[in-house]
């Protein structure tokens, strides 16, 4: 059995190879005495670590495990999903919306890193629970769905009331910034103040995504974390907004599994 392991700021994942195929599982970065214990059932196992907490995890596990740098083991990653979905990109940028946002640009074997933005799935979860007193993470995507943003952010068409604007209406002119013109008219509920939250998140992310994008001469934007596990509001807001800049995003499906992958194949 041989098990690659992401130790990561909020979450870690974990990638189970046996008969040439992968299961996938995570667990609280705050369970990782957990994580070791388990190893110690399965002393045979090769193991590779990758993320923030490896070198840890490692002090508490009897295998000598592999390590990788993470942007490495993330990147091999990637190129083993894209693979197998036939996703045939040689140029590109990717965005690892994880507890905070790390966007590298990749040109056929090498990825340098463009850069990054403390927009991520940290905020979203600290945002939310400063502005509702919500902290389970399905909760806070479930309930972002009902939320009206409207009322909290303040779109370039509120501005140009009725006048032509040079850029589309729809965009957001400033994240939160309509909160004052309705506060004596409306009564915000959680709802939209966590999908004002997903939205100042994914718009952020968005941005510094395809300035990196442009400035490297990609076309194509492929977004993974566990920020966008369920969260179709955050994905839809990525994606629209990848698109109305004219880029293509890509999501990946079990993508935030890309650095335990990774690190796996380059033991
Ligand atoms: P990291 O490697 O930094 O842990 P991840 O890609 O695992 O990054 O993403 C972490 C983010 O995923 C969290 O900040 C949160 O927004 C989101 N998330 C998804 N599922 C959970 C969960 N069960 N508990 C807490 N956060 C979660």
């Amino acid at each position: 059995m041989k098990i690659g392991i992401d130790a990561g700021g909020t979450l870690i994942k974990i990638a189970i190879l046996e008969n040439d195929k992968f299961t996938f599982r995570k667990q609280l970065s705050t369970e990782i005495e957990e994580v070791a214990e388990w190893l110690k059932t399965v002393p045979d196992a090769q193991v590779a670590l990758t993320g923030g907490k490896a070198t840890y995890l490692q002090s508490l596990i009897p295998q000598n495990a592999f390590q990788s740098i993470e942007f490495d083991a993330t990147f091999r990653g990637i190129q083993s999903f894209l693979t197998e979905m036939n996703l045939d990109i040689s140029k590109f940028v990717f965005s690892n919306v994880g507890t905070g946002t790390s966007i590298h640009f990749v040109d056929n074997d090498k990825q340098i890193r463009a850069g990054g933005t403390g927009a991520g799935g940290g905020m979203m979860m600290g945002l939310s629970y400063l502005l509702t007193g919500k902290e389970d993470f399905d909760e806070i995507v479930t309930i972002a769905k009902e939320g009206n943003r409207d009322i909290i952010d303040l779109k370039v068409k509120h501005i140009y009331k009725g006048d032509k604007s040079p850029i589309p209406g729809e965009l957001t002119a400033a994240n939160f910034g309509n909160v004052l013109h309705n506060k004596d008219t409306e009564n915000f509920t959680d709802a939209d103040k966590i999908a004002s939250v997903l939205g100042i998140v994914g718009e952020t992310v968005t941005t510094v995504s395809i300035h990196a994008a442009r400035e490297f001469g990609a076309e194509y934007v492929v977004y993974i974390g566990s920020s966008f596990l369920n969260n179709t509001l955050l994905r839809d807001i990525v994606m629209n907004y990848t698109v109305l800049r004219n880029f293509k995003p890509y999501f990946i499906e079990n993508g935030e599994y890309s650095g335990a992958v990774g690190t796996l194949r380059l033991m």
